[in-house]
């Protein structure tokens, strides 16, 4: 099987008159996490929606530029396609089917993904094993888990698909700083299992201390990369994303990125 490093490259978006990302070119290495920061509006979701391929239903579509997976074109692909090359997305907001069991809606995670009845009980165990309330609450209604469980829940039935890279649009949103910390030590896990992650985020602090590279998004437009170490040791980062006057939350970034030091220097982005 082909490498599966995702490779973004002068990727413009637009929906209709709105041009939402120009000329943004991104990797995410096999095997690793990679976050991409930035404020309302700065164009995250449009990204993870152009890797998707789900951007026409919201109305947006691809102006230029590629994506690839292991060298294989995504952008000429449906979503159910991309799907099946091993990229799936867990959307912002969560989503899971409210009505429906916890335990029915892991198995709509395995709709359509290859290998059979065999490989979704692993991948059940899998999930299972990293979220065991998953198991207790199996029959209950997902709608009645707390929003923390309803992000453990949507990562699982994402992981149901067993996907070489998932998308993960801000999985801390909403949730209190100590639930927001354990999603971040299961996307840990996930990696550490062999799963790549493109992972968007306005936390950068939690991002920092997940992903070992970063880019910073401005307005559809790359403006910073770099390793998170170097990125959280950035001013420019540190002030606008990490908090003027919280040095303590850059300080916890510092350490929990403390043993990635090893990429090339900060770079200001030339597209
Ligand atoms: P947030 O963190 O607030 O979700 P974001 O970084 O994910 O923001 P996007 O949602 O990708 O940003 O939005 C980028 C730009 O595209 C914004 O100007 C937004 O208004 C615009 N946009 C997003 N979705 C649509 C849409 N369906 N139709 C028109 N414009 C859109």
């Amino acid at each position: 099987m082909a490498a599966a490093s995702l490779q973004v490259s002068e990727l413009t978006v637009g929906y209709g008159p709105v041009q939402a990302l120009e000329g943004v070119s991104l990797d995410v290495p096999e095997g690793t996490v990679v976050a991409v920061l930035g404020g309302n509006g700065a164009g995250k979701t449009t990204l993870m929606r152009a890797v998707s391929r789900t951007l026409a239903f919201q109305g947006g579509s691809i102006r230029g530029g590629t994506v690839a997976l292991g060298g294989r074109r995504l952008d000429r692909l449906s979503p159910d396609q991309v799907v099946k090359a091993g990229v799936v997305q867990v959307p912002e907001g969560r989503r899971v089917f409210a009505r429906m069991s916890v335990a029915d809606n892991l198995r709509a995670g395995a709709l359509g993904a290859s290998g059979g009845r065999r490989a979704a009980a692993a991948a059940l165990d899998r999930v299972h094993e990293l979220f065991p309330v998953l198991e207790e609450r199996a029959g209950q209604p997902a709608g009645l888990l707390s929003g923390g469980e309803q992000q453990m829940l949507a990562l699982g039935r994402a992981l149901m698909g067993r996907p070489r890279l998932l998308l993960l649009d801000e999985p801390s949103l909403g949730l209190a700083p100590l639930m927001a910390e354990r999603i971040a030590g299961a996307v840990r896990e996930i990696n550490a299992q062999g799963t790549s992650v493109l992972l968007v985020e306005q936390n950068a602090a939690l991002a920092l201390g997940v992903a070992s590279h970063a880019y910073v998004l401005e307005v559809g437009r790359v403006t910073l990369a770099g390793s998170a170490a170097e990125l959280t040791g950035s001013d420019e980062v540190r002030h606008r994303y990490l908090g003027v006057v919280d040095e303590t939350a850059a300080a916890d970034a510092e350490q929990a990125v403390s043993a990635s030091a090893s990429a090339p220097a900060l770079r200001r982005w030339v597209p």
